[in-house]
């Protein structure tokens, strides 16, 4: 498909530019470390990235048209590997390895090999100091562009190996314009249902685009509904996690940290925005002290950092709604 089809995406277009200009002046890194909001589209940006540098005649953009181009079109470019978690949470060792071996090989056809690790945060300990050994001999023919979900932990010594370039997430009319363009024709067209799984999503398009595709925007409802029931004791603790559990950790640490951000906001006299939370968070807000409201979003921060190796999702997710009912006056919490 031509690169003229599928236009960078709007948000990303300086952090573009930045780029194709560092590899004008011959000063683009050898690893190139790029850290965004999960869901914004970072693989979208390595993804393009990595067929621009493979293109024999680049311009702004990929040709489309050379051989190279043609071959990453159609999926089959013998100069390029991503490294993705496969059949669990994180990347292992024997994955880096078979990376590293990909990389010392002369490239094939194109003039240089492109790995893309997806996510560098998924790493596992011994995947990382494996990783860390090809960054410590880059060839010259190769590049490197990993990735990072902001706010995720990375090795320090990964990362001060690599050039960090930290991605944009768009302002909310640029969300929302691109997300309407997307789902042209389609049901989620609903400005109110769009607006919803954009604030859901802590404003990332791609991820809003998800939530509405998938149906997990009702699962998202089903949530709210769970800690609700929760909050006023009318489900026990395991009715309340199985919803969230449903939708899987990352999912249930994106909830309730945009929960946890409007009832912060609600508490400083400002606005939420997840108005279908709006009533549950103004109690809350109402009744709670801002240093408890901090301290249960630095508790979701401190799940969401942990979150790749943490192995027992459901003791997690009922420690976390039990964290949301501490906000609740005695009398009430009792009363129900
Ligand atoms: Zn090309």
């Amino acid at each position: 498909m031509p690169a003229t089809e599928n236009p960078i995406l709007p948000w990303h277009e300086s952090s573009w530019l930045r780029v194709v200009e560092w590899s004008r002046l011959d000063r683009l890194p050898h690893a190139l470390l790029l850290s965004a909001v999960r869901g914004s589209g970072k693989r979208d940006f390595a993804e393009r990235l990595a067929t621009w540098l493979l293109c024999s005649n680049p311009g702004d953009v990929a040709c489309g048209e050379c051989k190279h181009c043609r071959l990453r079109a159609a999926g089959a470019h013998p100069d390029i590997q991503v490294c993705t978690p496969a059949d669990s949470r994180v990347i292992k060792v024997d994955q880096v390895r078979a990376l590293t071996e990909f990389l010392v090989q002369s490239p094939q056809v194109a003039a240089r090999k492109i790995a893309i690790v997806d996510t560098a945060d998924q790493l596992n300990m011994n995947a990382a100091n494996a990783l860390l050994k090809t960054l410590e001999e880059p060839a010259t023919d190769v590049n490197l562009l990993l990735l990072q979900h902001a706010g995720q932990r990375i090795l320090p010594t990964l990362r001060s190996r690599c050039q960090v370039l930290s991605l944009p997430t768009p302002p909310i009319d640029t969300a929302r314009d691109w997300l309407l363009s997307r789902l042209e024709g389609e049901e989620g067209r609903d400005p109110e249902l769009l607006d919803h799984a954009l604030a859901l999503a802590g404003g990332a398009p791609l991820a809003a685009q998800a939530l509405i595709h998938d149906g997990h925007l009702a699962a998202a409802e089903q949530c709210l509904s769970a800690l609700r029931q929760y909050l006023k004791g009318q489900v026990v603790l395991s009715d309340a996690v199985a919803p969230f559990l449903k939708e899987g950790l990352a999912s249930t640490l994106v909830f309730m940290g945009r929960w946890a951000q409007d009832l912060a906001r609600l508490g400083a006299g400002g606005h939420g925005e997840d108005h279908q939370a709006h009533d549950m968070l103004s109690y809350l807000a109402q009744h709670n002290h801002p240093a408890e409201v901090h301290h249960l979003y630095a508790r979701i921060q401190e799940a969401r950092a942990g979150m790749t190796y943490n192995l027992n999702p459901e003791l997690e997710i009922g420690q976390l709604l039990m964290a949301w009912r501490k906000l609740m006056p005695r009398k009430q919490a009792r009363a129900s």
